[in-house]
């Protein structure tokens, strides 16, 4: 525990000196912060010796626990040997090593591997991969200079490129003059789909959309980008099965290359290494990040297949080197995590192990549907969202003033578990290491706290 007077002044330093990302600065600035101190399994401590359960892997990052001591050692050890050279002219250690581990696990027919720092420039470089794929392959088509993503439900970042394949229109609707246009289609949201029909029953008309604008503009067509299985940030929307593979299908069909981004569904999420994995979808790039080093360092990757690399291979006054990095590309303690990372998965079985927490989380979900303002719960994997409607029956949405995704988070504060809304869904993203008795308090702390704040 920090001592009183220390904590007060980081207090008002925090308000004096931070901008907080994805946050209405007014609000907290009226709101005594957490500022947390230490992390251990699936706890956090803040300054003042609370300690909370980490209920959103603290953003979506943390795998096999805060503190692991494989990763601790990993990254210290690699401190003793060196901490940052470039990639840039030289290759270190660590980054080869994780490259052929990462082609090794991904799906098959992805076997180069491009660092970078975070999910957006791996988005990034992704995009401008595709698009100069297309003016420099054997046969090339110049006119495919164009992306389709997903309108209403797609984030892939907040970088210009990555937002301007994005489709929440609260994150990226201010920027639209910044952005290049897309093809939009619309994505599956069965709770509230777009053509009023239910699943099964509807057949996936729903992909109807992208099949028509595939039809129509394929040949301006570089790449789609789609988040498998879920669309994460606009509220875990869980694809029905079949899409992922029914999409890549049309790719193959249209020749256009399919960017999967597994930035939040890579490294266990779904319960497989990779979401692409449930529907033996192969994807032409594949775009990692978040859990990639078990939530220690920031690092990322584009995957791509060898004929996309291939396309970039020539003399230098051919000029189609990529002429694309970051100053921390590869970076040896970021990589030296990783491979630690995966260490740990193998060694602890962790997916295996992971399927029964699975199957524990399903079944204790059951009750939210009790819930009068509970209007739908999705669950893939280790991935829930629980979406809080006003009236149950015509699924009207809370108004936005009620803020009522925020209350139940605070709710959950108190009674020591943190974890953060999209909206009015509330995200439930435990680190895979979690224990049955961690995941129980967890589920029965939203519980309580959605039944207060909507009761
Ligand atoms: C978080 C996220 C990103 C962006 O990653 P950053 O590391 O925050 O830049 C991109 N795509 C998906 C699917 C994400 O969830």
């Amino acid at each position: 525990m920090t001592d009183p007077f220390e904590i007060s002044s980081l207090e008002h330093d925090d308000k004096r000196y931070i901008w907080h990302p994805f946050t209405q600065m007014k609000d907290w600035l009226a709101r005594k912060p957490i500022i947390i101190a230490e992390g251990f399994g699936s706890y956090l401590k803040d300054v003042e010796g609370n300690v909370y359960l980490d209920g959103v892997s603290s953003l979506w990052v943390t795998v096999h626990g805060h503190r692991r001591k494989e990763i601790d050692q990993a990254i210290i050890a690699q401190i003793g040997q060196i901490s940052h050279s470039t990639m840039l002219g030289l290759s270190n250690v660590p980054a080869i090593r994780l490259a052929r581990r990462l082609v090794q696990i991904a799906p098959a027919g992805l076997t180069r591997v491009f660092y970078s720092d975070s999910g957006s420039t791996a988005v990034e470089i992704a995009l401008k991969m595709a698009f100069q794929y297309w003016q420099q392959c054997p046969d090339p088509r110049p006119r495919k200079n164009r992306f389709i993503s997903f309108k209403n439900a797609a984030y892939h970042g907040d970088t210009i490129g990555s937002v301007s394949v994005g489709g929440i229109d609260l994150f990226h609707a201010t920027y639209r003059p910044l952005l290049f246009p897309t093809f939009q289609v619309e994505a599956p949201y069965c709770y509230r789909c777009f053509k009023g029909l239910s699943h099964p029953r509807c057949e996936m008309a729903c992909i109807e959309d992208l099949e028509a604008t595939l039809g129509e503009h394929h040949e301006e067509v570089a790449g789609l980008i789609i988040e498998p299985l879920v669309q994460a940030a606009a509220g875990m929307l869980v694809a029905p099965p079949g899409y992922l593979s029914r999409v890549r299908d049309l790719c193959s069909k249209y020749d256009v290359l399919m960017i999967a981004d597994e930035v939040a569904v890579g490294f266990g999420r779904t319960g497989r290494m990779f979401a692409c994995e449930h529907e033996d979808v192969h994807p032409d790039l594949m775009t990692v990040a978040k859990g990639i080093t078990g939530g220690y360092l920031p690092l990322a990757a584009t995957l791509v297949t060898e004929r996309i690399h291939n396309a970039f291979l020539g003399d230098v006054d051919e000029k189609k080197t990529f002429y694309h990095g970051h100053t921390y590309t590869g970076n040896p303690l970021a990589c030296a995590a990783a491979n630690a990372n995966l260490d740990v998965f193998e060694n602890d079985r962790t997916l295996e192990t992971l399927q029964v927490k699975i199957d524990r989380l399903r079944a204790s979900l059951q009750r939210f549907s009790d819930l009068e303002h509970v209007g739908d719960v999705r669950q893939c994997g280790f991935m829930v969202g629980i979406e809080l409607v006003h009236d149950g029956a015509s699924r009207t949405a809370y108004p936005t003033v009620e803020n009522v995704g925020v209350k139940v988070i605070l709710q959950a504060r108190e009674m020591g578990l943190i974890i953060r809304p999209l909206g009015d869904v509330i995200v439930i993203m435990p680190p895979l290491s979690v224990s049955d008795e961690e995941l129980d308090r967890i589920i029965d702390i939203v519980y309580e706290s959605v039944q207060r704040v909507t009761g």
